[in-house]
């Protein structure tokens, strides 16, 4: 099994690489960020609450969002290996998958960080917001506030990863078939 966990902050891209390597690699493409979409839109409990955090840009607790992956995760047993998209977003998650996955004598395999400027960054969400429909890429301030959210607790997964010698990152701006490129080289070698 290849389990693979993208990292990057908020628009650099890791929806849109993650539609590629799901069918190359054969993984179960799992975004924490479209599941909670989707409850959203079913109005499901789950939903309501994911919104109140998800509207203002804040992360939705780390209780909620590791229940929610595990039991995603469970509803994929012939799954040849996932790709983690948006998920672990914490220290407290990135353990919590760590566990999790040893209970069912898996790892995660490497984590590949898609880095890119903050600036370009915002102005991309801001184009997206125009389209996506998302209230979260629609307000400047939601979407700097997502970045201190990245900046305080998901940047130190860089380092959390690091010290197991999974951390790989690759330069996010540029076509997306390079992109994917890159991403690939990374994921052929391990
Ligand atoms: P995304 O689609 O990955 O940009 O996620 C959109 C929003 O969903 C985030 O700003 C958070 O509010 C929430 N979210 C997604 N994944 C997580 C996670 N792993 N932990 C906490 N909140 C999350």
């Amino acid at each position: 099994m290849i389990n693979i966990v993208l990292f990057g902050k908020p628009g650099a891209g890791k929806g849109t690489q993650a539609e590629f390597l799901k069918g190359k690699y054969n993984l179960v493409h799992l975004s924490t960020g479209d599941i909670f979409r989707f409850n959203i839109k079913n109005e499901t409990e789950l939903g309501k609450l994911a919104r109140t955090y998800m509207d203002k840009g804040d992360l939705v607790p780390d209780e909620v969002t590791i229940k929610m992956l595990q039991s995603e995760v469970e509803k994929n047993q012939d799954a040849a290996g996932f790709l983690f998209d948006g998920f672990p977003r914490t220290i407290a998650q990135a353990e919590a998958l760590d566990v999790f996955l040893a209970t069912k004598n898996d790892k995660i395999t490497a984590t590949v960080a898609l880095e890119a400027n903050d600036e370009i960054l915002v102005a991309r969400l801001l184009e997206r917001g125009k389209t996506s429909g998302r209230p979260d890429d629609q307000d400047e301030e939601k979407i700097r506030n997502r970045y201190q959210e990245y900046n305080e607790k998901t940047a130190p997964l860089m380092d959390y990863y690091t010290k197991q010698n999974k951390f790989y990152a690759v330069d996010g701006i540029g076509s997306i078939a390079d992109i994917t490129e890159r991403l690939s080289k990374v994921i052929d070698n391990l």
